[in-house]
């Protein structure tokens, strides 16, 4: 298999330098940049699997690099990981609406870093399309997508049609975090109008609903929700 190329863009050389040394280590290829200029720029001379984004930078910002990456039909497709810094959730909130697929905050260990850029580019291209057949099996719950049913150690949980909706949006992708936001468009088109504030009335109801599993459901401050991996 060919290796995988990762573009890391930082502006401060000690992080870049721990994350080329742990991610080389790993058998990525790593190019660095400092700038989201040339970001940009090698986002379309290099193609990498993924970027590894910081999100502060001098001259165009983290955030807008993402959304020009992502407006772009040559580069929309490249996975994108934020480089966060405590206090930027509302930036992660934006990133991740944008299209990010994940993010990290410094400061981070080594082994964190290389678990959520494993789990990124394990996700291949339309994985989300799920096959309405194929029970979800997480934990000690079972969700069978086609037929909207849910046991939970075997037995079958009774959720109305927009918990149903909201928990299979998480277990999709268990470990990954979704916005308000983005939960909210994924159950829209239901007899009820979802509004970001009323996510967290379906996850305090499907908390409760599942029992010993809705400790599953996570909680991540000033950001949304994900289902424990
Ligand atoms: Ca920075």
């Amino acid at each position: 298999m060919a290796r995988e190329n990762i573009l890391v863009v930082e502006d401060e050389e000690e992080i870049q330098e721990l994350v080329r040394y742990n991610l080389e280590k790993e058998g990525y290829g790593v190019v660095c940049v400092e700038s989201g200029e040339e970001a940009l720029r090698l986002a379309v001379q290099e193609s990498p699997n993924l970027i590894l984004l910081d999100l502060m930078l001098p001259g165009i910002d983290g955030l807008e690099v993402c959304r020009r990456l992502k407006r772009d039909a040559a580069t929309g497709a490249i996975r994108i990981v934020m480089l966060t810094a405590k206090g930027e959730e509302a930036d992660i909130v934006t990133g991740l609406e944008m299209g990010a697929d994940d993010y990290i905050t410094k400061p981070f260990s080594p082994r964190v870093l290389i678990a959520r850029i494993r789990a990124v580019l394990r996700r291949m291209p339309g994985s989300t399309e799920e096959d309405e057949a194929t029970a979800i099996r997480i934990h000690n719950l079972v969700i069978h997508p086609g037929r909207h049913e849910v046991l939970v150690d075997g037995q079958p949980v009774e959720l109305t049609a927009t918990e149903f909706r909201v928990l299979h949006v998480l277990v999709r992708r268990p470990g990954w975090v979704f916005t308000r936001y983005q939960i909210a468009g994924a159950v829209h088109g239901g007899d009820n109008v979802v509004t970001d504030r009323s996510v967290d009335v379906q996850i305090v109801g499907l908390r409760k609903r599942l029992g010993s599993a809705g400790r599953y459901i996570e909680t991540v401050r000033s950001v949304g929700y994900r289902f424990k991996e």
